[in-house]
């Protein structure tokens, strides 16, 4: 099973997409801001907070 955490997506968001195009489950950009459509724990998660251009995602397990 997949665990339940929380994913932060912090004001250095630059709204550049790399998030939601490596984990489109997770993240989607709005008016030029991530957002997170559900807290879940998946491997694409991690992907995204290694990538993310501005160091901008957390989570909290
Ligand atoms: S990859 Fe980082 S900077 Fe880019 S939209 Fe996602 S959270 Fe924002």
């Amino acid at each position: 099973m997949f665990g339940i955490m929380k994913i932060k997506i912090s004001d250095a968001c630059k709204g550049c997409g790399t998030c939601e195009s490596i984990c489109e489950e997770i993240f989607e950009v709005v008016n030029g801001r991530a957002r997170v459509k559900a807290d879940l724990d998946i491997p694409c998660v991690d992907e995204a907070i290694e990538f993310c251009p501005e160091g901008a995602i957390s989570k909290d397990s």
